[in-house]
C-alpha cells in the first residue's frame, strides 16, 4: 500500500513538473485573427470618381480648382457610403493625381462595381447659370439602368440641397466604355458666385453628400441590387 502511494506521488510529481515545463517553454501563440464563421452578405461596391485631378484641374475660377472641390465632396460621400452596412466605396483617386478617364472606368469593371458615379462641379460663361444636373452617355438604351441611377441621384441631390433642378441630360461621354450603370453628376456651378460660396462650404458639401448617398440607395433599392446576395448589376466580363 505504501509503495502504491509512493508510486502515485512520483507519477503526480512527474506530471506536475511536465506541465510546468510545457508552460515555461511553450512558444507564444502567433497573433491570429478570429475566424468569422457566420456567412456575410457580400458588399455592394460603389465606385466614386472625383472628376479630374493632377495635371487636369477641371474648371478654374480664380484660385479655385474644380479637381479639389470634387475630391472634398467625394470624400464626404465616401464616409457616408462606408457607414452603410452592405456598401463598400472605392475611389478612383484619393489624392491630387492624374488618372486617365478610361483607367477610372476600368477600375470599376475590375472591382466588380455595382455602379460608377463621377462627381464634378460645373462652369459656364454666364455667372447667373446655377443648379445641378446629371449626365448619362448618349449611347445608353432607354432601358439601361444608368438612367435610373442618374434620375435617383439627381432627384435626391436637388431635394437635399435645394439646388435648381437642371435635370438628367445626355451627351457623348467616356462612360460609353463600360457597361456598368454609370452617370456623372454636376452638383453646382463654380462660376455662379452665390453657388460657388455654397460649394466651398463644408456644411453644404455635407448636404450634397447626403443627397448623393440617398440617390445611390434609392437606385440600389429600385434596381433590386440589395435583394440579390452575391450579385450586383455588374455584367460578366466579355
Ligand atoms: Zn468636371
Amino acid at each position: 500500500m505504501k509503495r502504491i502511494l509512493i508510486a502515485l506521488f512520483i507519477v503526480m510529481v512527474v506530471v506536475i513538473v511536465s506541465l510546468l515545463l510545457a508552460g515555461v517553454f511553450k512558444r507564444p501563440a502567433p497573433d491570429t485573427q478570429p475566424v468569422t464563421t457566420e456567412p456575410e452578405a457580400p458588399s455592394v461596391i460603389i465606385v466614386l470618381d472625383p472628376g479630374h485631378g493632377g495635371r487636369d484641374p477641371g474648371a478654374v475660377v480664380g484660385d479655385i480648382l474644380e479637381k479639389d472641390v470634387n475630391l472634398e465632396i467625394v470624400k464626404k460621400v465616401r464616409e457616408l457610403v462606408e457607414a452603410q452596412p452592405r456598401l463598400k466605396p472605392v475611389l478612383t483617386r484619393t489624392t491630387d493625381v492624374t488618372v486617365d478617364k478610361l483607367e477610372r472606368i476600368q477600375l470599376a469593371d475590375e472591382v466588380g462595381a455595382a455602379l460608377y458615379l463621377s462627381i464634378h462641379v460645373n462652369a459656364f460663361d454666364d455667372p447667373e447659370v446655377n443648379g445641378a444636373e446629371t449626365w448619362v452617355d448618349d449611347t445608353r438604351s432607354p432601358g439601361d439602368p444608368s438612367w435610373l441611377l442618374a434620375e435617383s441621384v439627381q432627384d435626391a441631390l436637388v431635394a437635399a440641397t435645394g439646388a435648381r433642378d437642371r435635370g438628367v441630360r445626355s451627351q457623348e461621354l467616356y462612360l460609353r466604355h463600360t457597361t456598368l450603370p454609370a452617370a456623372s453628376v454636376e452638383v453646382g456651378f463654380l462660376t455662379c458666385p452665390k453657388e460657388r460660396a455654397k460649394l466651398l462650404d463644408s456644411a453644404y458639401q455635407n448636404q450634397i453628400a447626403r443627397g448623393i448617398l440617398k440617390g445611390i440607395l434609392d437606385y440600389l433599392d429600385t434596381a433590386g441590387v440589395l435583394d440579390q446576395p452575391g450579385e450586383t448589376t455588374a455584367p460578366p466580363p466579355d
